[in-house]
């Protein structure tokens, strides 16, 4: 059984603002507690969550065990000020901040650092995102700096740029990816990143009637046909839903991602081999 390579144990697959405030005064155990039986009566023994801000992540690892789960959690995402990245971590303004900060997480337990390095999906417009990316010279130093602290670097990234500029800079693991070009395939497919290219966040969302269906289905199809490219390509491609995002429930979005997965026809071995490589480096 594979596990799941992205997750969020601090949403809810509903709504996100109700999940997070749930958490307001401190963290709410009944929630997380939820949200890990899910994963066991789903039959998945591997988690690795995305980080949030509120200490969620930080509680879903300590309990883990009981559910015969191994969690691995960045406990807090790190963003750039101004840039996205609120619900799910800390802000930075400079170089100096950024580095305390993956310091901070380092002495508090985390298994390896998130970064947040572009934007989202414009969904109601396929093919956009809602901002630009970090420039590569930032890009790299984030990577470097949590590198030399350590630690493995899984990097919330968008956009074909962006992408590129986080594979040079030798990212573990590359999350969401969408509209990479072949070139930047290609040098992914060469190099040791992994990436989950998050599916079930675009696929869910057709029929909801939140956002026009033909901009949905374009962007789904769009990422399928990467994936099926990179799989060709021999890149490492792995299962992560983004758990807890939006029409994404925690445990039944695993499946989900596994049904799309093997649509885009990315083999099981590549992806156990992918969950392999994110249990051995993503952890202290
Ligand atoms: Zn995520």
């Amino acid at each position: 059984m594979l596990g799941e390579c992205h997750a969020h144990v601090i949403m809810d697959g509903v709504n996100y603002k109700n999940a997070v405030a749930l958490h307001k005064n401190g963290v709410c155990e009944e929630a997380v507690r939820k949200h890990l039986k899910e994963y066991q009566d789903a039959g998945i023994t591997f988690v690795r969550d995305g980080g949030d801000a509120r200490g969620a992540s930080a509680l879903a690892k300590n309990l883990a065990a009981e559910y015969g789960i191994d969690y691995r959690t960045p406990l807090f995402a790190i963003h750039k000020r101004g840039h996205y990245g609120g619900i799910v971590g800390l802000p930075f303004d400079s170089p100096g901040e950024y580095r305390d900060l993956v310091l901070r997480a380092k002495e508090e337990g985390a298994d390896f650092i998130k970064i947040m390095i572009s934007g989202l999906l414009d969904f109601a417009h396929a093919g956009t995102l809602t901002e630009e990316g970090l420039t590569e010279e930032e890009i790299r130093y984030m990577i470097e700096t949590a590198h030399d602290a350590g630690l493995a670097v899984m990097a919330h990234c968008n956009g074909n740029d962006t992408c590129r500029a986080a594979v040079r800079a030798e990212v573990d693991s590359l999350e969401h990816g969408a509209f990479m070009e072949d070139e930047t395939l290609g040098m992914l497919a060469e190099s040791r990143t992994v990436w989950i290219p998050t599916l079930s966040p675009i696929g869910n969302l057709r029929g909801c009637g939140r956002f026009p269906d033909k901009e949905v289905r374009k962007n789904l199809e769009g990422q399928l046909k990467r994936v099926r490219r990179a799989a060709e390509l021999g890149a490492c491609i792995g299962l992560g839903s983004d758990g807890g995002a939006y029409l994404v429930p925690h445990g039944k979005g695993t499946g989900d991602e596994y049904a799309y997965l093997k649509q885009a026809g990315v083999p099981d071995s590549v992806l156990a081999g992918a969950e392999n490589h994110i249990r051995q480096r993503f952890k202290r």
